[in-house]
């Protein structure tokens, strides 16, 4: 962007503070870029990123102000209809309120945070992302209330902060490869029969397997989802339908609140497998097993799969108001009987076609 401004003539300077390291100031010894976790993780955890600047005093107004629009008018919920008034009752707004979350989660939560943070029945996690996302609290300030917490021997802060540098891991790489975002990281995977088709029972939480249709329900309930659903439902839409990673990644730039361009295509080509230090082809999620695992009561499906275990929870039924209208769903609707791709039929499936396309590839 800078790049094109400045062809245009147009003075453009950034600052840093988005992410707690800038993606060219973490290097190998060799001078090159990270392209795994780990060895990332190992060159940024004893660095001091600096403490969050206080506000300015004086934000200097420009010369002229350009002719603009009201925001208003823009009716930015308008494309969610009925959806935007559901999901804002979920969303978290401004600087006082996500000070209050990293508080209440520093306070409530930290200490349980790695041995819970897979569970979305529990509150475990921080829910900052949407936060940060949109600048409203400064990654330093997460990173010192976790180091703080570490230092006073919070048994999760290490896990948390552990979690915040995935965020820059995922800045560091669309820095460096931007192409994450549209093309197969590794480009062993281009040629991979995945299809593009529209996936429309996944977006709706149709497929019959109800920890992935819980998931994607809380995304359009909520404008989020936890993170072990995001994992369970990218691996189910990539594996088990064969769909390809970027219909996914669409549909989640589309519905999330805390939509982040590096963290969504980075978690895509994680799950899928295409990507810089992905999951192996071979891990292929079986929802049902991780549903016993996470969420071992079933509220979660409750909360968010209407009809599950006779669920009339008030947010499973808020789906209905909040899904489009063309998509016809009601509380009545029959919920699918069997999974539209069964999990050991498309286990196999996806199994076999990652051994073909291997197996091309090295003949190619
Ligand atoms: P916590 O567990 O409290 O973690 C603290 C912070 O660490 C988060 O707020 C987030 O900033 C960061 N973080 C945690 N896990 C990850 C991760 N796996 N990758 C990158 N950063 C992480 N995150 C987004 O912010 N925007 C996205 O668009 C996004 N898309 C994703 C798509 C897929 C397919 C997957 C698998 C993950 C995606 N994530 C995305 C990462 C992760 O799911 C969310 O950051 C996390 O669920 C946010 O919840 P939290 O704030 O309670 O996290």
């Amino acid at each position: 962007m800078k790049v094109g401004l400045k062809a245009d003539g147009i003075a453009a300077v950034s600052h840093p503070g988005h992410v707690l390291f800038e993606p060219w100031m973490v290097e190998t010894g060799q001078g090159g870029f990270f392209r795994v976790y780990t060895p990332f993780w190992k060159a940024v955890r004893d660095r001091d990123p600096g403490a969050a600047l206080p506000p300015p005093a004086r934000i200097p107004p420009p010369l002229a102000w350009p002719a603009s629009d009201r925001l208003d008018e823009w009716r930015l919920g308008a494309a969610m209809d009925r959806g935007a008034d559901i999901v804002a009752q979920h969303v978290c707004v401004g600087e006082a309120a996500a000070a209050a979350r990293l508080d209440a989660f520093i306070d409530s939560a930290v200490d349980a945070y790695k041995a819970e943070r897979d569970r979305p029945d529990l509150p475990a996690t921080s829910r900052l992302s949407e936060n940060l996302t949109y600048g409203e609290i400064s990654p330093r300030r997460v990173w010192a209330a976790g180091r703080a917490a570490m230092e006073r021997g919070a048994r999760g802060a290490e896990h948390f902060l552990k979690e915040l540098v995935w965020r820059d891991f995922a800045w560091h790489l669309i820095h460096h490869t931007p192409q994450i975002t549209s093309s197969n990281w590794r480009p062993a995977w281009d040629g991979f029969p995945w299809t593009t088709e529209d996936a429309l029972v996944w977006k709706q939480g149709r497929t019959g397997v109800p920890m992935v249709d819980a998931g994607m329900r809380e995304l359009y309930i909520t404008g989020s989802m936890h993170n072990r659903l995001r994992m369970l439902v990218a691996s189910y839409l990539t594996k088990h339908m064969l769909v390809h990673w970027k219909v996914g990644m669409d549909w989640f730039a589309d519905c999330l609140i805390d939509w982040d361009p590096a963290s969504n295509a980075m978690g895509w080509q994680w799950t899928a497998g295409s990507g810089p230090d992905a999951a192996p082809y071979f891990r292929i999620y079986n929802p049902d097993l991780q549903a016993e695992k996470f969420d071992p009561n079933g509220a979660y499906r409750r909360r968010f799969l209407a009809g599950f275990d006779g669920s009339t929870d008030p947010d499973a039924m808020a789906f209905f108001e909040a899904a489009p209208r063309s998509w016809g769903l009601r509380p009545d609707s029959p919920y699918p009987q069997t999974p539209i791709v069964g999990l050991a039929d498309g286990r196999a499936r996806a199994l076999e076609a990652y051994q073909a396309h291997v197996a091309a590839h090295q003949t190619a």
